[in-house]
């Protein structure tokens, strides 16, 4: 397993592992058959769990750049999360282990709303966790999840998203919009309507954050097969492809949120088949 830490060009990458979960295969790809995972069991052997079912994990990743730390994404928070089987992410716990203070987080990313990535925003009481941190979250991931008709069945937008506008602590993005002179927000819509990736420039060398724009390894081969949470999948499979098309063509470091530990790696074609090469 590569290490927590990668550097491109003058940002320094930590992954941060929030927790491991596993799933029904049927339940987390519930347009797939089971077995259509099968003969990706050998090559990706990290990204499968026990009794048949698909491992995956919440990753977060800190961004050291000009000066700035950033946090993307906050995981799926203390808990226990009843959803969940009552699991209890870690992410605090491993930012002390590996030296990314929550102090010192001058700003907080989203790639999208769903709740295994707010998860610790808030400490009980509503204090914000990284306390000096403006939290950043995609407009149309806001303008969806906050409506009337949506927040009501998804807890999580009460708990861990709506305190921090009465907070003053949010920010609203859209589109391509700096976060530091090297990190850019890149839209890749159809996992949710917001859903964004960071696009890292520094000396000469790039990388993608890719948030949930795949959930399974598989997916660098079946780019159209889609997790039952991609909420618009025709869109979730377009931005796939165009994401996973720049990375194959440019060489360029990925790092994805669901992915085997730490979830940085490579896509690159093998007798033919496009395949996720972890660092
Ligand atoms: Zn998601």
């Amino acid at each position: 397993m590569a290490g927590s830490s990668v550097t491109v060009g003058n940002v320094e990458i930590v992954s941060l592992l929030d927790t491991a979960m596993e799933f029904d295969a049927g339940m987390f790809f519930p347009r797939n058959d089971s077995a259509d995972f099968d003969p990706y069991k050998n090559q990706y052997p990290d990204a499968y769990g026990s009794d048949g079912k698909l491992r995956t994990y919440a990753h977060c990743y800190a961004l050291r750049s000009a000066g700035k730390t950033v946090l993307v994404d906050t995981g799926i928070g203390p808990g226990p999360v009843a959803m969940l089987g009552g699991i209890s992410g870690r992410l605090v716990q491993d930012m002390h282990t590996k030296g990314v203070q929550p102090e010192s987080i001058d700003v907080v990313v989203f790639t999208h709303l769903h709740s295994d990535h707010v998860g610790w925003n808030l400490t009980p009481g509503n204090v914000p966790t990284f306390g000096k941190a403006r939290y950043s979250v995609p407009q149309a991931d806001w303008d969806f999840f906050t409506a009337s008709d949506v927040a009501p069945q998804n807890p999580h937008i009460h708990a861990s998203v709506l305190p921090l506008k009465e907070l003053g602590v949010l920010d609203l993005f859209s589109g391509e919009k700096a976060i530091t002179e090297e990190l850019t927000t890149y839209p890749t819509p159809g996992h949710t309507p917001g859903h964004t990736s960071i696009l890292v420039s520094s000396a000469g060398e790039k990388a993608i954050i890719c948030g949930d724009i795949a959930h399974h390894p598989a997916q660098a081969d079946r780019t159209e097969w889609c997790c039952g949470f991609d909420g618009d999948p025709p869109q979730a499979v377009a931005s796939r492809q165009k994401v996973f098309d720049q990375l194959e063509a440019d060489g360029l470091l990925a790092a994805i949120s669901h992915f085997p530990d730490p979830g940085f790696g490579k896509l690159v074609r093998l007798e033919g088949k496009r395949v996720w090469q972890a660092l």
